[in-house]
């Protein structure tokens, strides 16, 4: 087998190699059942360990109080933007939505496909979604104002949130989930899709606020209500067990090895603030975000042309380089730097991008 590479894959994506040797040394028996984590029942005490376990580190890290609930749900974070308007927006109240790329243009799409009220208060669409807008002005009757606080197809980022005074914020942290410490007192919910930050696919994390439970219509279907997660543990029907698990030792890396999200966030800011300082000095590499708007998770840049990146990109994966190819829709290169990818990949990364100007550049 080939030596594992530096992965810079925009999700799915890097996860720490001590979870995956957690993961394996366990996998034929695990905690002591007999069987493997994808063997047992969902209603042993073993699944219940794991996921209480998995839901009590969320609350330590974000420093969540007892007005949140930790749910998980199936249907990755594209599900939720069905499921936020639709739980939200159920006896014709309406809601403010910022549109800063791809996955904000979708989130809004599910909710006018349901007749939602909605207001598009701000977009970055007229730069082709390269900055965060700012000052932006709210619908005084909001229910919601609802936000992606990480772009990770575009590079860019809130370096804070907004203030939305009284009306609750929802956002779409999939690609920056506990990779900083939040200020959560306007935020009345939060999903993530496991898969770019804290697990494999197949799991979206929801952090939903009590007074947001409390407008959750009885009229929709079960397993679109964040009613039936909340009121059964997140366990109406099976849940994505295997993938529960493997967020729950990721987060016991963050709290145990890592040390909590202050420091996450520490080493975060190190390893963009590197590639970033990389990139502003080259004449031959050129980042893609606006400053003030840019991503510590997701750094996106382009080269001189084409037909260069596609070498770059080529050339990168024979020195173990994997995952720099752009997103599709948008073409150049893009490092995501999660915060399972280390400094030394970062590094790793630079002395590659410095040896390949100089023999193509
Ligand atoms: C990847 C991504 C999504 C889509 O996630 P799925 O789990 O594939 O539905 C939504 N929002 C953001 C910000 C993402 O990065």
């Amino acid at each position: 087998m080939q030596d594992r590479i530096h992965n810079f894959n925009a999700g799915p994506a890097a996860l720490p190699l001590t979870v995956l040797e957690e993961i394996k040394d366990s996998f034929l028996n695990f905690a002591g059942s007999g069987m493997s984590i994808t063997e047992i029942s969902h209603r042993s005490k073993w699944f219940d360990d794991v996921i209480n376990d998995a839901v009590e580190r969320t609350k330590r890290l974000l420093k969540l109080d007892d007005q949140y609930k930790v749910l998980f749900v199936q249907g990755g974070a594209s599900m939720q933007f069905c499921m936020v308007p639709l739980n939200f927006l159920s006896n014709g109240e309406s809601a403010d939505y910022i549109n800063t790329g791809t996955w904000s243009t979708k989130a809004i799409k599910e909710a006018q496909i349901q007749n939602k009220p909605i207001t598009i208060v701000a977009s970055s669409e007229d730069k082709k979604f390269c900055y965060i807008p700012r000052d932006i002005a709210f619908s005084q009757d909001a229910a919601y104002v609802h936000l992606t606080s990480n772009n990770t197809i575009k590079g860019t980022q809130f370096a804070s949130l907004p203030d939305t005074g009284k009306i609750p914020m929802v956002i779409d942290m999939s690609s920056d989930i506990m990779s900083r410490p939040m200020d959560m007192s306007h935020i009345g919910m939060i999903y993530a899709g496991a898969q770019k930050n804290i697990g494999p696919a197949g799991v979206c994390m929801v952090i939903i606020r009590q007074d947001l439970l409390d407008r959750v219509p009885e009229n929709i279907p079960s397993l679109l209500s964040y009613a039936t997660f909340a009121n059964k543990n997140s366990m109406y029907n099976t849940p994505p067990c295997f993938s529960i698990y493997t967020i729950q030792l990721v987060l016991k890396w963050l709290e145990e090895t890592i040390g909590g999200l202050e420091k996450m966030d520490a080493i975060n800011r190190q390893k963009a603030g590197l590639l970033y300082d990389f990139l502003d000095g080259s004449s031959f590499y050129r980042a893609t975000a606006e400053k003030g708007s840019r991503s510590l998770m997701n750094v996106t840049f382009r080269l001189p042309d084409d037909g260069l990146e596609k070498t770059f990109v080529a050339k990168a994966i024979e020195n173990h380089l994997g995952g720099l190819k752009g997103h599709r829709s948008v073409g150049g290169c893009r490092a995501s730097i999660y915060n399972a990818t280390g400094i030394a990949a970062v590094n790793d990364l630079i002395s590659f991008m410095k040896q390949f100007e100089q023999t193509s550049g």
